[in-house]
Parts: structure tokens; C-alpha cells; sequence
């Protein structure tokens, strides 16, 4: 028989577990053995060798290997032997680099995965989702995803999202207390039965887990999920047409190479390598591979300050944010809440901050109690678990000696009808004797709007406006101090009424205002933000006036105008609202569906928006956000789901460092570019003259793919990795229109690619100068062109690092940046000139590369060569800098 065809107790004694108690740490072992984690097997992962073999499906390596065969076929093992080692080199780099990446993205998916709410050995606990096993029991409140099969056992107003499963997006009603006994019930009517990977939207419920891991609904038809999606970003994208156009360039180039050659009447043989190199100087091969890695590295250096970026184009979407939306409780403030006042009809009262006092009998004490009996949260031995606001009320209730242990064993809760931020209220219907109370709690303003009655000198009369005037007043006098200001209202029953019945007729009891102090740190944030060109904007469920206080000690708003409420909001049309957007700056009193409003007005006007959320209903917002930013402590599943970027420690501030990571990382893939494209010109610049003048060729195919793929490769990753400029956040975001080569990068790129290839030249022509023979010259001997080469060779590879240093800044000279600020380009420069050293001096390698070893004074010639584009870059930016002085 199944599940749902047995009530709860036959289920529970069949798994083997009592509800109040759940599982002990013993039993859970032993499931596990027996049944294995619960988690839905992924597609199986690429072996090193599939890796290896899809770095080789690339264009480059088709020529490379095509030149391989071709030297092979004609007797020039050496070359055809470098060839194929540059090939498998390069193709275990890229797997490295691949696995690297890969490592990284996956560490991070695993921050993310859902956590459970279990009870075992008798607490509630959160646990990893695999962790849980069949007889678990499983507690469910909105926004969780279910981490397993199960069969409800308790059940209070749930809803459940079962699209994942059914296609069904409208929320299903699901009820415990049901039994279906017919075995061939359809999934989507099984109202006492939640299943995996689908999504409670409303109410909460506990159930025993019967079903885990393959052996799930989702399990059964999924036979393993292929969630990890390659996302390329933008940039990606471009850079991959940059590269395939470039591609042709070369190929176009090496044709046109070959034609001239055969007019020339040149050595075919020799013109088809120089072809090849050319080839191989123009494509820039170890671009995807680096850009991907300057991005994996990025986002881990971005979970270590706390945001957790989900999807790759994320990282460079964040550089270009200008409007920041972020909710206030939590986000802003501390969410640690506190009462400070009671209001009860003309008498304020001071909660006492140390201490107990004692409620009056009457409204006082009423409110108190409504106030402690309408919350889902705990308090134990100090100790709050559950919503601060609802923590804070607890505290209130102790220190007036009225605990929620006690007034609920006392006044036993019959029913209830939960928060939502839509309504912004909260009700539970208790038993009082031999009749019910209805205790309704929540925003202020909406108590007004469900309640018809107050209770004034313990008597109970009709709100008139005077009356709400009044209470008004003291609400807005509270609000004003920032504080949070809730009220609550009761109505007493003779039976129990449906939760629809509830929230009408009320009587208003009074206010409490508490306080949640801002975060200390957000003050700095705001400043460093607006500085970055960055608009900040409150959010809030929140009053008018407890946010617009808030807003203006933090330095977000500087008066009342800047404010306008969810309600102003509804009277606006869209039109209008994308006309005034640009005056607010504090939202106040909005509910989830209007945070796609303020989305779409702001990107109206060409912003860039990221916004918060953590609710259920925050998904919208998020996924139409330009970052969706979720809660990692508060934000429920859904909100997590929905979002770009995760905040572990749910503060502004780590938004705010997360942009400048962002703009960081996008300005070092564009150095690591710049500096890898203009060694690629040089090396064209070089080839190509040579051709054209009819001079001997200064660089062999094998020396350029040593240099483009071994010695280059270490600097640009270097880059990758810049510290940053310190001055990052006093610009202005960056407009993602903007041409990856804007501002002078394209210019530089080529001023740098000549001169690397001119001076090349140069060298050549010293090498050659200094036995006495010209470029022009008919017949050179060999050695003598061996050593015009190895110049060349050794000016082009060491040009190539120490220009890497002026590639960290467009502005800024090398000493301002901090020479040895960037320790990791320091070291790839070493380790290229070391490499560089070995090449001609080790005899072997030496030969396979036709260079030979270069005495001290050819060192100190070549490193004096070497360091000319570094210092034509460094006077061109001290030209700049004085034009814009
Ligand atoms: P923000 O949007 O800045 O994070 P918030 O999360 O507190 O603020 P909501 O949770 O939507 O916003 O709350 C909106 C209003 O609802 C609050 O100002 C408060 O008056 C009321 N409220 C909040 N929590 C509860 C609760 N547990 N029960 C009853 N009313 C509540």
C-alpha cells in the first residue's frame, strides 16, 4: 500500500519514529548506509582524458598539427617534435586551467545547495539536504524547498508549488489529515504528500520522509539533472568572435604571405613555416583559456569577502551597477530588534532595558499578551529562534512575567492565519475558557484597516477618527525615532472561525515601537558607494517615516520628499513613476510586486539595478533585477533560487565590496587582453615587415609558439590577478555598451604591439650589423643569422614581460601602482626570463630552438632594448596625465 493510502501513525510506526522525537544519530547512520545520501545523480563528470582530447579541438591546433605532419613528411624531426610538445603542453595547461575553473565554480554551487529543517534526537536542526534519510522528520515553513519525498503528518494552511514535478505553477493545497485510499491517485492531487524539489509558497507543516535521493517522484523521472550550465559572459562571447575573426585575419594574412613568397621566388619550405608563424603570432590561443581562469579566480576571491556570485556574467554585470536596491531590516540594519515603547490609548510607556516591571490589567497587559501569544518564534533560556521581531516581542513578554510558554499553556492555539508582507499582518485564533480570542498583530496602519472597535479605560468603543488620530500621532511620533512601530487588536469568538473570518472587526489594543539599529559599518558603504557614482535605495515593508529616519542617519535620503510609499506607488502610472523615480530614494511600505515596478522604472532611464530580496514573492524582482542579490542567513530558497549573487553574511556593505570586485576583475581580464593582443602584434609587426622588405626572417615558427604559449601565458594570468587600482571606486560605473577597447586600450595595444615588433627588428638588425652584414644583404652566413635570431628572439620574449608591468594601470606610472605590489607578475617575469635564459643556453634546447647562448654584454643590450616599450607606455601616460591636469 502506499504512503498516502495510510494515515500518519501507520506511516510513523513503519519508519520507525515518533513525531516529537524524530530520529536518533544512530538510526540515521544506519539509513544512510542502507539507503545512501539523498541527492539526485548528477551527469557523470568529464575524465581527464575527454579534457585533454577537447583542448585539441580548436582551430591553432589543426595548424599545428598540420605543420607537425608537414616538417615530419620533409625531414625536420626537431621542429616537428616542438611542434607536438607545444601542443601537449599547452593542452595539459588548458586542462589545468579548465580543472581550476571548474574546481572553483563547483565549491561554490556547493555553498548554495539548500539546507533542511529536521527534527532528531528531539530538536529542530538544519542540516545539509543529502544528510537526511528515510523516517526523518522534515519541517517546513515558506520559501523552503523540499528536500525529499514525504508524507505530512501535520499541516497548517500549506501551500505547495509543484511545477518542477507537474507543470503545475498554481500552488497546490495540501492537507495532512487526508487519506487516499484509491492506489491510482495522480501526484498532483496527492494533498498529503510533498515532494522533492518542489516549493512550499505559503503556511507551514511537518512530514516524515518516506522517499530519498533516485528512489524520489523527481528522482524517477530526472535519472540525473545536468545542472551545472556553462553560462559564458558577455565578454566571453565577444571575446570568442574576437578570437574566430582574428582567426581569419591570420589565415587571410598567411595566403597572402604564401603568394608573395612564391613571386619572391623565396624557399617555399621556409615560407610555408613563416606562414605558420604567423599564423600562430596571430591567433591569441591562450585567450578563452585565461579569461576563464581570471573569472574562476575572481568569483572565490569573491566568496571570501562573502557574496557568492552564481552565474559567471554576474561578475561583469557588477562593475556597471549604479542603482543599488536593498531592503532595511537585516540588509541595512542589525535585525537585532528591542521594544522600547508600549502605547496603549494617551499613555506611552518605557520598557524597562534591564529588569522585569509588571503590565497593568487591562489594554497593557492585553497588548502584551496578544503581542507574545500571535508569534511563531522561540524563546528559550534567552536564546530566539524565529523572526527578530517576533524574538523581540518574546523578550517584551518576559520581562513583564508573561513567557509564551505559559499564556500558551494557558490560551492553546486553535488556528491561525500566517504572516505575509502583502497583508503585513499576523492573526492565531487561542482558546480562552470556554470561548476563543482571535489575536491579530502587524503594521500599524493595517490593524487601523481591520479593526472597527478600540479599547479605551478597559472599555471597549466604537474607532471613531478622533480615536485614530490619536493613535496615529503616537505611532508617528515612535516612527519618527526610527523605530519600528506594530500594533495589535483582538476579537473574542464562540467557535472557531475560519482564518478568512479573522482579521475583521478587531478591536485595537495598541502599539509597541521597536528599534533595530543600523549597522555600524553600512554608514562608510553609503559614502563609498555615492563616491563610486552609485545610487543607494531603501526598500522597506516598513513605515514612511521609521524608514525615511533610518535612511537620513545613514546618509541615503536627506528629507521626507525623497520618500513615497507602496500605496503612492499603486496611484501612479507607469509612466509617471519612470518620470519621478530618480527623486526617491526610499520605498517605504511595498510589497514584493512592487519591487518590480521600482525595477523597471529605474532601468527605464538606462540603469543598471541590483536589488535584494529574501522573501517567497522577491523572486520576480530578483530575476528581472540586473543582479538579483538573495540573503544567504534570511533568504528563503526561493529567493536564493531566483538570484545572480548570494550575500553570506546578508550586508550592504559586502554588495558594495562585491562591485568593486566586479570592476576589478573586468578591468584585469581587459590588461591580461590588452597585454596578450599586443604581443600578438608584435610578433605580426615583425613577421609581416620582413616579408614585405624582403628581409631574412628574424623569428622561427617554434620560437614564437615558445613564446606565445609558454612565456606570455604566466604574466597574463598575472594580471588576471592585479590587486586592483585603489581608485576603482572614485569612477564612475562602467556603461556596458562600452567597447571592451574603449578608453585608449586599443591604442595602446597598438603602440605597444610596434614598438615590441619594431625593436625586434631592431635587434635583428644588430645581431646581423654586428658581423658586419644588413637586413639587405644577399647571402648571411648560418651562424651569424642563428645570432641575429636569438637577439631577436630573446628582445621579443623579454619586451613582452617587462611591458606587463605598465599594462597594470592606464594612468598610473609603475612606481605609483607599487612595482612589487603585484608579486605574482614579479614572479612570472623572473620565471620568463629564466626560461628564456634556459632556452639558449642548455645546448639541447638550444639547438631544437636554432638560437645560441648570448654573452653578459648581449644580455645587457638586449634587457636595455627590452625595456624601451615599457618606457615609451610610461611617458605616454605622464603625457596623459599632464593634458588632463
Ligand atoms: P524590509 O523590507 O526592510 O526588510 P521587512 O522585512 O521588515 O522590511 P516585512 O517583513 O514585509 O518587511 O514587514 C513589513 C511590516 O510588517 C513591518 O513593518 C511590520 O510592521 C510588519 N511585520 C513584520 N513582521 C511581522 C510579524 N512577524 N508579524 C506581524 N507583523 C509583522
Amino acid at each position: 500500500m502506499s504512503w498516502f493510502s495510510k494515515d500518519t501513525e501507520q506511516v510513523l510506526n513503519e519508519l520507525q519514529v515518533k513525531q516529537k522525537q524524530g530520529l536518533t544519530n544512530a538510526e540515521v547512520q544506519s539509513r544512510l548506509e542502507k539507503y545512501g545520501e539523498n541527492k539526485l545523480k548528477g551527469k557523470p563528470k568529464k575524465s581527464l582524458a575527454a579534457l585533454f582530447f577537447s583542448q585539441l579541438r580548436d582551430m591553432l591546433i589543426y595548424v599545428l598539427l598540420g605543420a607537425a605532419v608537414i616538417t615530419l613528411l620533409i625531414g625536420e624531426y626537431t621542429d616537428s617534435i616542438i611542434i607536438l610538445l607545444v601542443v601537449i603542453l599547452n593542452a595539459i595547461i588548458g586542462v589545468f586551467q579548465e580543472f581550476k575553473a571548474e574546481k572553483a565554480i563547483e565549491a561554490l554551487q556547493k555553498m548554495t545547495t539548500p539546507r533542511a529543517l529536521v527534527r532528531r534526537n528531539g530538536d529542530v536542526i538544519e542540516i545539509d539536504s543529502k544528510e537526511i534519510v528515510p523516517g526523518d522528520i522534515v519541517v517546513l515553513d515558506a520559501g523552503r524547498y523540499i528536500p525529499a519525498d514525504l508524507r505530512l503528518i501535520e499541516s497548517v494552511n500549506l501551500q505547495i508549488e509543484e511545477s518542477a514535478l507537474t507543470g503545475e505553477s498554481v500552488p497546490s493545497e495540501k492537507n495532512a489529515a487526508l487519506v487516499f485510499e484509491d492506489p491510482k491517485t495522480p501526484l498532483g492531487d496527492l494533498a498529503n504528500m510533498a515532494f522533492m524539489s518542489t516549493l512550499v509558497t505559503y503556511g507551514r507543516a511537518e512530514g516524515v520522509v518516506v522517499g530519498t535521493g533516485m528512489s524520489t517522484e523527481i528522482g524517477k523521472i530526472a535519472k540525473g539533472l545536468d545542472e551545472t550550465q556553462t553560462d559564458m559572459t558577455p565578454l566571453q562571447k565577444r571575446l570568442a568572435e574576437l578570437g574566430k575573426t582574428l582567426g581569419y585575419i591570420a589565415i587571410g594574412i598567411c595566403i597572402l604571405i604564401f603568394v608573395i613568397a612564391l613571386i619572391q621566388r623565396r624557399d617555399l619550405f621556409e615560407m610555408f613555416l613563416t606562414a605558420i608563424s604567423l599564423a600562430v603570432a596571430a591567433i591569441p590561443e591562450g585567450l578563452p583559456a585565461i579569461v576563464a581562469i581570471v573569472l574562476a579566480l575572481g568569483v572565490t576571491r569573491m566568496s571570501r569577502i562573502n557574496a557568492i556570485v552564481k552565474r559567471l556574467p554576474a561578475v561583469e554585470t557588477l562593475g556597471s551597477v549604479n542603482i543599488i536596491c536593498s531592503d532595511k531590516t537585516g540588509t541595512l540594519t542589525q535585525n537585532k530588534m528591542t521594544v522600547l515603547h508600549l502605547y496603549t490609548y494617551r499613555k506611552f510607556l518605557d520598557v524597562p532595558s534591564e529588569g522585569t516591571a509588571t503590565a497593568e490589567e487591562g489594554a497593557e497587559k492585553k497588548l502584551i499578551q496578544t503581542m507574545v501569544l500571535c508569534t511563531d518564534a522561540t524563546l528559550i533560556n534567552g536564546e530566539g529562534t524565529g523572526d527578530p521581531t517576533e524574538i523581540a516581542l518574546l523578550e517584551l513578554g518576559e520581562k513583564y512575567h508573561l513567557p509564551k510558554r505559559e499564556l500558551e499553556s494557558g490560551f492553546e492555539r486553535v488556528a491561525e492565519k500566517p504572516f505575509d508582507s502583502d497583508r503585513k499582518l499576523m492573526s492565531t485564533l487561542n482558546k480562552e475558557g470556554s470561548h476563543y480570542r482571535v489575536h491579530t498583530k502587524g503594521a500599524f496602519d493595517n490593524i487601523f484597516n481591520v479593526s472597527s472597535h478600540a479599547l479605551v479605560d478597559g472599555k471597549k468603543v466604537p474607532l471613531t477618527d478622533e480615536l485614530k488620530a490619536n493613535f496615529l500621532r503616537a505611532a508617528e511620533e515612535m516612527s519618527d525615532q526610527a523605530l519600528r512601530v506594530l500594533g495589535a487588536a483582538y476579537k473574542d469568538t464562540d467557535e472557531i472561525i475560519n482564518p478568512e473570518e479573522m482579521e475583521k472587526d478587531l478591536t485595537m489594543l495598541g502599539l509597541v515601537g521597536m528599534i533595530d539599529p543600523p549597522r555600524l559599518e553600512v554608514k562608510d558603504a553609503i559614502h563609498q558607494a555615492k563616491q563610486a557614482g552609485i545610487t543607494p535605495i531603501m526598500i522597506t515593508g516598513d513605515h514612511q517615516h521609521t524608514a525615511a529616519a533610518i535612511a537620513m542617519q545613514l546618509g541615503m535620503a536627506t528629507s521626507l520628499a525623497q520618500t513615497v510609499s507602496g500605496s503612492e506607488l499603486d496611484a501612479m502610472a507607469d509612466e509617471e513613476l519612470n518620470e519621478k523615480i530618480g527623486n526617491y530614494r526610499v520605498f517605504s511600505r511595498v510589497s514584493p510586486e512592487h519591487k518590480v515596478k521600482i525595477v523597471k522604472a529605474f532601468q527605464s532611464h538606462g540603469n543598471i539595478v541590483s536589488m535584494t530580496g529574501d522573501g517567497v514573492n522577491d523572486a520576480p524582482s530578483l530575476k528581472n533585477a540586473d543582479i538579483g542579490v538573495a540573503m544567504g542567513i534570511t533568504g528563503t530558497d526561493v529567493s536564493k533560487g531566483a538570484s545572480d549573487m548570494i550575500l553570506t553574511d546578508d550586508n550592504f556593505t559586502t554588495i558594495v565590496s562585491a562591485i568593486r570586485e566586479g570592476r576589478n576583475i573586468y578591468n584585469n581580464i581587459k590588461k591580461s587582453v590588452v597585454f596578450l593582443l599586443s604581443c600578438n602584434l608584435g610578433e605580426i609587426v615583425a613577421i609581416l615587415a620582413s616579408v614585405l622588405f624582403f628581409w631574412p626572417m628574424p623569428l622561427l615558427p617554434t620560437q614564437i609558439l615558445w613564446i606565445n604559449l609558454i612565456t606570455d601565458t604566466f604574466p597574463a594570468i598575472a594580471l588576471g590577478v592585479d590587486p586592483g587600482d585603489k581608485d576603482v571606486m572614485s569612477k564612475k560605473p562602467r556603461d556596458p555598451k562600452e567597447s571592451f577597447f574603449a578608453g585608449g586600450a586599443a591604442m595602446r595595444a597598438v603602440i605597444g604591439g610596434s614598438l615590441i615588433g619594431i625593436l625586434t627588428l631592431v635587434a635583428f638588425y644588430f645581431g646581423l650589423n654586428e658581423h658586419g652584414y644588413q637586413l639587405w644583404s644577399g647571402s648571411i652566413p648560418e651562424d651569424v643569422l642563428t645570432y641575429a635570431e636569438t637577439m631577436a628572439f630573446v628582445v621579443l620574449a623579454v619586451s613582452q614581460l617587462f611591458y606587463s608591468l605598465s599594462m597594470r594601470s592606464a594612468f598610473h606610472t609603475i612606481f605609483q601602482v607599487g612595482l612589487f605590489s603585484n608579486k605574482y607578475l614579479i614572479g612570472a617575469i623572473l620565471l620568463g626570463i629564466i626560461l628564456q635564459f634556459a632556452v639558449i643556453s642548455i645546448p639541447f634546447l638550444a639547438a631544437a630552438f636554432h638560437v645560441q647562448m648570448l654573452s653578459l654584454q648581449d644580455w645587457i643590450i638586449v634587457i636595455l632594448f627590452a625595456l624601451i616599450p615599457l618606457a615609451v607606455n610610461e611617458l605616454i601616460k605622464l603625457g596623459m596625465r599632464m593634458k588632463n591636469k
